[in-house]
């Protein structure tokens, strides 16, 4: 380790933690240990924590209570992660219809209210408190290590907003991260971006798979030829293709992570095996289930469930996230991590508009902005030609025609104003096949993406 990221990782970070009173370093410390341990241990420490998180759920979360309650279940019975199959899935809708006077707490810290489109295209509410910021945040930084990346290597990181509060910028000071839009990927802001990474000789990058690939593609065509350490991305499909590209242009590693926008951190790819994601055990119990919320064997596709290992301001047990995945049935990684594997996460299938001034649009430029619009339940964008696209919404009781000129506006503000937007109102948007969403169908044909 060199002296500016030891620095930055023992003493740096941890005085800003105390300053701000979050204990991410703290949490860090013990992700990066705790990996190493072996199945057997991490499985007693999930099933401690799970027993203490279903105890002040059932004891101090009213939906909790009255949902075991009505299903009979004695939640004494629940002493390991297996027994999680005699308690009821919990479904976006029923924390949506219960949020937030009957299934939150307090839990002793501060929280903020997080609005997440997720993976079903939902608008959702959720609350987390402090406490679970710092473990999601630690196992930011742990996921970003698998890349070979460490605290104090200079990054540039794409993401939705560029509104970062004062603490935020004294850390991305700290943290050498140049933070950019992930909303205007137009050749001049991506070669911007290029720029950037020359300038400040910078060796990783991070982001949205779908604005790495954008820039992966825009590198190839000016001819960008500095050799990258590593890339990290989250959020939308690591399509292979993207994958393919991103790896040839910057000449280095991909590492895939899963996360979730209610303050979970799900797993992350160690760089040993693109199949295996190791799941993040210490802060979630995940299982996959079948349509009828019976476990599948390892290696099957089904239903991803969360179990965050902290009942912090408002416990997810049992929570439908609305992915797809399969567990994989390979005991041990060759990296010696004795985390759990995810073989793939499917669901988060998506495409990339694009518009009559050149810029691209990812799927987090949509849930970006409609997870602020609860009055939207799901959404799907269709483009079929350049310059225009269509906005499928079922909408909920209290849409109206204003709540249409708002969203028209800001898409146009945000992503292009020559952008013909069409608003179509439907009833229900069908699953495609092994109940994916996808969000952005692009049925342009593909040879009209290279010559923008
Ligand atoms: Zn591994």
């Amino acid at each position: 380790m060199s002296i500016y990221p030891f620095l930055c990782e023992k003493i740096l970070m941890p005085a800003a933690d105390i300053a701000t009173r979050n204990k991410t370093m703290k949490c860090y410390d013990f992700y990066k240990q705790s990996q190493w341990w072996g199945r057997q241990d991490l499985k007693k420490y999930q099933d401690q924590r799970l027993l203490e998180t279903i105890q002040i759920a059932y004891n101090e979360v009213p939906f909790y209570k009255e949902l075991y309650d009505e299903s009979g279940v004695d939640i004494r019975n629940i002493t390991r992660t297996e027994d999680l199959t005699l308690l009821p899935i919990v479904s976006k809708d029923q924390l949506r219809n219960n949020y937030p006077d009957k299934c939150v707490r307090d839990s002793g810290h501060s929280w903020s209210e997080f609005c997440t489109s997720g993976s079903s295209g939902s608008p959702f509410a959720v609350r987390v408190d402090s406490n679970t910021m710092s473990q999601a945040r630690a196992l930011m930084l742990l996921r970003a290590n698998y890349s070979g990346w460490e605290i104090g290597n200079p990054f540039l990181q794409t993401g939705m907003t560029l509104h970062r509060g004062i603490v935020k910028k004294v850390k991305d000071l700290l943290m050498r991260v140049e933070y950019v839009s992930a909303f205007n990927l137009s050749d001049r802001i991506l070669d911007n971006y290029l720029q950037l990474i020359e300038d400040k000789r910078i060796n990783y990058v991070m982001g949205y798979a779908g604005s790495l690939f954008c820039l992966a593609e825009r590198a190839e065509q000016k001819g960008f030829n500095r050799e990258m350490k590593g890339l990290v991305s989250w959020g939308d499909n690591l399509y292979k293709h993207y994958r393919t590209k991103i790896e040839k242009v910057f000449h280095c590693g991909v590492t895939d992570t899963y996360g979730c926008g209610e303050g979970i951190q799900i797993a992350a790819q160690c760089g040993m095996n693109d199949n295996a994601y190791h799941i993040f055990m210490p802060h979630v119990a995940l299982e996959i289930v079948d349509d009828d919320g019976f476990p599948v064997k390892s290696g099957e596709l089904g239903n991803v469930l969360l179990t965050r290992l902290d009942a912090g301001a408002m416990p997810l047990i049992r929570y439908k996230v609305g992915d797809i995945g399969r567990k994989s049935s390979a005991e041990t990684c060759c990296c010696g991590r004795g985390l759990e594997m995810l073989t793939k996460i499917e669901g988060r299938d998506t495409d990339v508009v694009l518009t009559p001034n050149g810029n691209r649009l990812i799927v987090h430029f949509f849930t970006g902005i409609f997870e602020y619009y609860q009055s939207i339940d799901t959404f799907r964008i269709i483009q079929d030609k350049l310059g225009e696209i269509t906005v499928q919404i079922v909408p909920r009781s209290n849409f109206n025609s204003e709540i249409s000129e708002r969203l028209i506006k800001e898409i146009k503000n945000k992503g292009d104003s020559d952008l013909q937007i069409n608003l179509e109102f439907v009833e229900e948007i069908p699953l495609e096949k092994s109940n994916k969403r996808r969000f952005v169908v692009s049925k342009l044909a593909k040879g009209i993406e290279t010559t923008l």
